[in-house]
């Protein structure tokens, strides 16, 4: 059976395209891979989304989208799909259970946050050890915090998590940051921020939550203990891409690139949200941009049938 759009990927993109698709009855089919809801569901509470004045728990906020997009008669399939062909008419999408077609493909897979990939931060993500400033510096108000990273996101939450923190310590690599010069300058001048210069993490320590980190001078090798009330990564977000290398152009990092927003060279393919955003990675911006895909699919698929 060909379906009219099939939506890979059930974060706020995916499944802010899904509400609009599904309630304009195109019944679309969302591969949602195993858990529904995307980097949201790596956090704690959302303050920043709109309409929510008192803050919404991630989880919860992607449980309510995916409820509004099943009350229009969106569908879930909750299976990675490992594989796209996007020569073919229909679009053909592969998941564990089988094959899939439809005449619309939405791509909203997503982008993972890089993780350090030491032990002690997979038992803290969300108790203590974040990828997300944004997200979760109001819970760190008056705690010592640490930030690794020499880019603009580290300079960014950096500069964030001095409204709310005490001290902000940036941990980094090298001797000089990457990040552009302009927020460079705000980090430097900012009395709350110090930083560590060839440093990298070795171990987070903690009981239930972070209190203290073991850095390692990557010159001398020379250890130290550090208290700190929380570890924020910000070494950059890898693009959830892998099944679609050699298939669509993409930037050097593997965010997928698009013409004009969400449009691609292939009529009938629409990219939504962080998976070729590597710069605002919002859940309102994804949100958005999963709105605009379902708009143009409607477009496409309308002049399709006329056609
Ligand atoms: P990024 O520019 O790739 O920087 C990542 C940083 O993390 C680098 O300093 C890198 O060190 C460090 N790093 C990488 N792997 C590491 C590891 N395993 N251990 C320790 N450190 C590690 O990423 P980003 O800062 O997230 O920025 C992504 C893009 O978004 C950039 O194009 C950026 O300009 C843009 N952005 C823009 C704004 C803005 O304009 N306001 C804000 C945020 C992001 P090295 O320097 O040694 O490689």
């Amino acid at each position: 059976m060909t379906e009219e759009i099939i939506i890979i990927g059930a974060g706020p993109a995916g499944l802010s395209a899904a509400i609009y698709a599904a309630r304009e009855d195109f019944h679309p089919v969302i591969i949602s891979g195993f858990l529904t809801g995307g980097q949201l569901l790596l956090t704690s509470k959302v303050e920043n989304y709109p309409a929510f004045p008192e803050g919404i728990e991630g989880p919860d906020l992607m449980q309510l989208m995916k409820r509004q997009a099943e009350r229009f008669g969106a569908r879930f399939v909750y299976e990675e799909a490992t594989e796209v062909d996007l020569d073919s008419k229909p679009f053909r999408v592969v998941t564990s259970s089988g094959n899939f077609e439809s005449r619309v493909l939405i791509i909203a897979t997503g982008a993972s946050p890089q993780w350090l990939g030491i032990d002690s931060e997979k038992k803290f993500i969300g108790k203590g050890v974040s990828a997300c400033a944004t997200c979760d510096a109001p819970f760190f108000k008056e705690k010592k915090v640490m930030v690794v990273g020499g880019g603009d996101t580290a300079m960014e939450d950096s500069l964030f998590l001095t409204k709310f923190a005490d001290r902000v310590t940036i941990i980094h690599r090298r001797d000089r940051f990457r990040a552009s010069r302009i927020l460079q300058n705000k980090v430097l001048k900012n009395e709350k921020i110090d930083i560590i210069w060839n440093s990298e993490i070795d171990e987070i320590l903690g009981k239930n939550t972070v209190n203290a980190v073991t850095i390692r001078d990557v010159n001398t090798g020379q250890k130290k203990e550090l208290p700190s009330g929380g570890v924020f990564i910000a070494i950059g977000h890898r693009p959830n891409t892998a099944f679609l290398h050699g298939k669509l152009p993409l930037d050097e990092k593997g965010y997928v690139k698009t013409i004009d927003e969400v449009k691609t060279h292939i009529d009938g393919l629409y990219i939504a949200g962080d998976v070729a955003d590597g710069v605002y990675r919002q859940a309102v911006t994804a949100a958005a941009s999963g709105v605009k895909a379902a708009l143009e699919a409607r477009t496409y698929l309308q002049k399709i049938r006329i056609g």
